[in-house]
């Protein structure tokens, strides 16, 4: 196919086969970057918006760490503004979820909805993370009023207050100690006796004044009239008796992991022992040719919107270098 050929639909049996340019899978920050750029340089993409359109942002209150917003903006009105912006330069954005993917060709199968498949040469795969909850009906209850899964999008919120971080490993220590600087004092609830951080991490949290780590609890639930207002945890006493304890907090930190959104690329593209997509280096490539990943699906260390977005910028420029050069 000549790369300039527009997009074509053949129905085979039951299955719907459509050919494309360019084939954009999720729609965060990343996703849409990928767009802006590889519309803007003529590949007409075709993005597939995913489970939660606009992704991990649309479940943020105010971001006001993207640069350009002078006075915040809200996550959905941001993802809203990238969408329009992807579709002026004509990218068409459809509902849709990547289920199955069949990267052994030269030209990349990605089945939608188990239902239609879609062919392309080049696919950037923008699928995110999902961050992890304990799965207590309150998380989803305070979800925006109190509950959060990034402190660096929302600790800022809770200047001079006092909060909760869930989780005992790498995230939750920098967490922690994050917003140790921004608030009055941080609860960090864990359920083992130790910390699976790295040791220099439990060591700054140790070190750090206002973090109080809460040994061997669990979260029961979440207090509070519409807002939190205060956790409910458990302590195990002895063997069979639990104990109670109730604290007083404004906000409740989830750090309990992230999971990339990865398990349906898995038997073509490498990944690390978690599931982040590995790239080259420098690149948005992954190990198989003309298939590029970008945003938190292969970060495992920034997931920022701006960096999800850089990295997007450059899957489309690494996706258009590909086709030139297979098309000269
Ligand atoms: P991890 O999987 O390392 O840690 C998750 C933590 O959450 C563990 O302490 C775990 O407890 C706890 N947890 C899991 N489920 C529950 C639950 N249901 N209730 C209570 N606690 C729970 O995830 P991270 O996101 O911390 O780190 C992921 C990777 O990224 C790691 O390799 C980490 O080293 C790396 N990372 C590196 C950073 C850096 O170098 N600056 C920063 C952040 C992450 P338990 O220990 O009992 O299993």
């Amino acid at each position: 196919m000549n790369i300039d050929d527009s997009k074509s639909n053949i129905t085979n049996q039951d299955v719907e086969i459509e050919r494309v340019k360019c084939l954009i899978i999720g729609s965060g920050p990343a996703g849409y970057t990928a767009a802006i750029y590889a519309a803007r340089a003529n590949l007409s993409p075709v993005m597939y918006e995913g489970l939660q359109p606009g992704g991990q942002l649309t479940t943020t209150t105010e971001v006001e760490n993207f640069p350009g917003y002078p006075q915040g903006v809200t996550g959905p009105e941001m993802m809203e503004e990238l969408k329009a912006q992807a579709i002026r330069f004509g990218t068409d954005v459809r509902w849709g979820l990547a289920t199955k993917v069949d990267f052994s060709g030269p030209v990349h199968k990605v089945w939608i909805d188990d239902k239609k498949i879609v062919e392309s040469e080049v696919v950037i795969l923008a699928t995110g993370a999902t961050a992890k909850y304990l799965g207590i009906e309150d998380e989803k209850k305070y979800a925006g009023s109190g509950v959060s899964a990034c402190a660096t999008c929302d600790g800022f919120f809770y200047r001079g207050k006092d909060v909760a971080v869930v989780g005992g490993g790498d995230t939750a220590a920098e967490e922690a100690i994050y917003l140790a600087g921004l608030v009055n004092k941080v609860y960090l609830i864990v359920r083992r006796n130790e910390l699976r951080a790295s040791k220099v991490m439990q060591e700054r949290v140790f070190r750090t004044k206002n973090i109080e780590v809460l040994w061997e609890h669990q979260t029961k639930g979440l207090l509070g009239d519409g807002v939190v207002e205060g956790a409910l945890l458990w302590k195990k006493k002895g063997t069979l008796e639990e104990e109670e304890v109730t604290i007083k907090i404004d906000g409740f930190f989830l750090a309990i992991g992230h999971q990339p959104n990865s398990d349906f690329v898995k038997d073509f593209i490498d990944t690390d022992e978690v599931g982040y997509v590995k790239t080259i280096p420098g690149t948005s490539k992954t190990n198989v040719a003309g298939v590029f990943a970008c945003g938190d699906v292969q970060d495992s260390v920034y997931r920022q919107a701006v960096t999800a977005a850089g990295t997007g910028c450059m899957a489309a420029i690494d996706a258009e270098r590909y086709l030139s050069e297979k098309h000269s």
